[in-house]
């Protein structure tokens, strides 16, 4: 099966009423782990690198093993991310590489740290949509900032998506997806405590959703930061602190609003890491790296598949024939970058 636009990914998750994780892969066991999780769940699914991840594996082996990913699993869409693109030259090389979706981050300045204004937000946006639309490549935009830093990208400040400046962001931009800040944060360190929709700002999704009901949010910052994996960690010689995660019930709440991408990177770091551990710990005198790499392997598999099962997204990868890049472009063309959900 050709690479899907997320764009259409998102079309039929909302037809479906489902949720669809998009994780962050830096290297081949991370690939691997997401598609064996999507092939047995059979589930759509959108795999993403940051600017980080493509510096860190290389732009082409990491463009070449995802395409490995749809070669190995026919059956499967896949959608390729480029995770918070940090300026329009960013999104550009992600598209010339033959990336099918894209986003601009341009809550943030090209720096990636500093908080940007709305004006500049706007401009960027709008340039990369028309770059992208224009050969059919998917746009998702952010309006708000997170907190915490991921891959060095982060102000660390965390200022909640003003519902009515949604609404005028995606009219002037025309992006296909929002991010959109709740109070979520990047990283392993979320919440000191178990979060409750007070604390994660949930009324915001559902006001935004009663605006927008035809714009596919997106929840950033989602794992879940399951007590389990930080306990293996621990148990193995690790020292991650007391920390909680986005509760999956709250993104399946979430999910009922709009929501269609939930951003899960920091599970599988911390199952892969806990794996590691378990497995040096059973034997200090192994060597081979296949010996620890194919439990984290596993690891990783189990946490996206419970999240694919979670989310509702499993059992829909076969519910659609992928569009080409060139039809989507045509039906931009058509729509005018207006954005309506299929
Ligand atoms: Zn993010």
């Amino acid at each position: 099966m050709p690479l899907v636009t997320m764009r259409q990914l998102l079309d039929e998750a909302s037809k479906g009423g489902y949720g669809v994780g998009a994780f962050n892969v830096n290297n081949l066991e991370q690939v691997q782990a997401i598609m064996m999780a999507a092939s047995e769940t059979n589930s759509p699914v959108i795999i993403q690198a940051s600017s980080g991840a493509r510096k860190y594996a290389n732009d082409r082996f990491l463009y070449h093993l995802m395409l490995a990913a749809t070669e190995v699993y026919p059956d499967i869409p896949v959608a390729l991310h480029q995770d918070h693109g940090n300026g329009p030259a960013t999104c550009k090389s992600a598209i010339d590489l033959g990336f099918t979706s894209v986003m601009m981050d341009g809550s943030l300045e090209e720096d990636g740290k500093t908080p940007a204004d709305f004006e500049y937000n706007v401009r960027v946006t709008r340039e990369v949509v028309e770059m992208a639309h224009e050969v059919g490549v998917t746009v998702e935009g952010e309006l708000g900032t997170l907190g915490g830093i991921e891959d060095g990208h982060g102000s660390g400040e965390v200022s909640l998506t003003d519902p009515d400046q949604a609404v005028e962001f995606v009219e002037r931009t025309g992006v296909d997806a929002l991010a959109v800040a709740i109070g979520t944060s990047h990283g392993a360190y979320k919440f000191t405590k178990e979060p409750d929709r007070e604390v994660l700002a949930m009324n915001i999704i559902e006001e935004i959703n009663q605006k927008l009901p035809n714009t596919h949010l997106v929840m950033h910052g989602s794992s879940s930061v399951p007590k389990e994996l930080v306990d293996i960690i621990n148990e193995y010689g690790g020292e991650i602190r007391p920390t909680w995660g986005v509760p999956v019930h709250e993104i399946q709440e979430g999910i009922k609003h709009g929501v269609r991408k939930i951003n899960v990177d920091t599970d599988l770091r911390l199952a892969a890491t806990g794996a590691i551990r378990k497995a040096f710990n059973e034997d200090p005198g192994a060597f081979d790296p296949r010996f620890y790499l194919k439990p984290a392997r596993e690891a990783m598999k189990e946490v996206v598949k419970a999240r694919m099962e979670a989310f509702g997204q499993a059992g829909h990868a076969g519910d659609y024939e992928p569009l080409t890049l060139e039809e989507m472009a045509e039906r931009y063309k058509k729509e005018g970058h207006q954005l309506t959900t299929g």
